[in-house]
Formats: structure tokens, sequence, C-alpha cells
């Protein structure tokens, strides 16, 4: 059941999407008509169930880099019955080479890495595809004024900043960025 998904994930701190985010990114792929997906950051496979779960048509590709996460991202979407449709990738998403083209790429993963992943998977997005990345604000740490303690989490949110700049500037593709979940935005080539 996707409810003891997100209970699991809620007990052993797994930072899978939030409701509203995951509710807007499943009603973006009913609406666009998306079919192909791939994920950066699996995680235990949540949002790759609640995303092949709208069809039977809509196949997903996904990159993990832990292992134990892996693992159980594999057994998920053998219990939800989608090994058909979901294709898992065990390694860190910068070693991985693929050639095929997705409707939509989804960045859900290292925080401080989404102008790399932005750049490095671009290429495999179809002509009138859709990049979009979740966690844009950070637990709200990206748009407050409060100084904050911890110097990690200061640069990730510096990380976060520029990607939003990067996107903003953008002389390639168009951004909409959207306050819901932890900030989500989708990204199409101009
Ligand atoms: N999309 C998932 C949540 C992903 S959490 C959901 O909503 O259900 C982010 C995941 O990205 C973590 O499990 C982390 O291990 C993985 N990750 C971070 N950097 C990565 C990288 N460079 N390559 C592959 N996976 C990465
Ligand atoms: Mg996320």
């Amino acid at each position: 059941m996707v409810r003891t998904l997100e209970e699991y994930a809620l007990e052993n701190n797994i930072p899978i999407m939030q409701k509203d985010g995951i509710e807007f990114l499943l009603d973006f792929i009913k609406e666009n008509n998306v079919k192909s997906i791939l994920e950066i950051g699996t995680a235990i496979g949540y949002s790759a169930i609640r995303m092949a779960l709208l069809d039977k048509e809509i196949k997903v590709t996904s990159i993990e880099r832990d292992e134990q996460r892996f693992s159980l991202a594999m057994k998920n979407i053998y219990d939800f019955g989608l090994a058909d449709q979901i294709e898992l990738i065990l390694d860190d998403a910068f070693n991985v080479k693929i050639d095929k083209k997705y409707d939509l790429i989804f960045i859900d993963a290292a925080k401080s890495q989404y102008i790399k992943f932005f750049e490095k998977f671009k290429i495999n997005l179809n002509e009138h595809g859709y990049i979009v990345s979740d966690n844009l604000s950070f637990h709200g740490l990206v748009e407050t004024n409060e100084e904050i303690k911890s110097r990690n989490v200061r640069g990730i949110v510096r990380k976060i900043k520029n990607y939003i700049v990067f996107l903003k500037e953008n002389e390639e593709f168009e951004t909409t960025f959207y306050s819901i979940g932890d900030g989500v935005s989708v990204s199409i080539k101009k």
C-alpha cells in the first residue's frame, strides 16, 4: 500500500516527496500525457511507484546510489507488481550514461548538485519534454532571512539559490516555480 511506504519513509527519515508536491507532479504527468520518465534519486521507490501507478503505459527509469535504499526500492516495486514499468539503476547518477530520451526528467537527488544534474541529463529530454526539480525551498530555508546555524545546511541553501538563478537566467529553458510541497519547478525548452 502507498500509505505503508509513506509511513516507512517518515519513521526512517527518508526524504520522499511531500504530499502536495507528489500530487502536483502526478497531475502534471496526467495533464501533459507524459509516458517516459527519468528520475534522479529513487530512495525507496515511492515517487517512481506513484508515477507508474498512474497508467500502465508509463515507464520510469530511476537512479539511486545508495545500495540499501536501492534494494528496498527493488522489493517495493516488485510488491506493487511494477517491475515491467520501472527500471532501477544502482549507481551514482554522474557515472550513468543513458542514450534514451524521456518526456520528463525528475531531479530529486543531492541538492547541491542540481546544476550538474540538469546539465548532464538535459540531452536526454524529448523535444517537448520537461525537467521537474524538487526541494527548491529546502524546508523553507531558501526563503528565510534568518541565520542558518549549520555550515553544511548553509552550503546546501547557497547551492539551491545558485540553481534558482541558473534556471531564471537560462537561455535554453523557461522555468516556472511553484511554492508547492518543498518547492517544485518545471523547466521547458524555449
Ligand atoms: N524521489 C524520491 C526521493 C529521493 S530522496 C521520492 O520522492 O520518493 C533523494 C535520493 O537521492 C537519496 O536516496 C539519495 O541517496 C539519492 N542520491 C543523491 N545523490 C545521488 C546521486 N548523485 N546519484 C544517485 N542517487 C543520488
Ligand atoms: Mg525531494
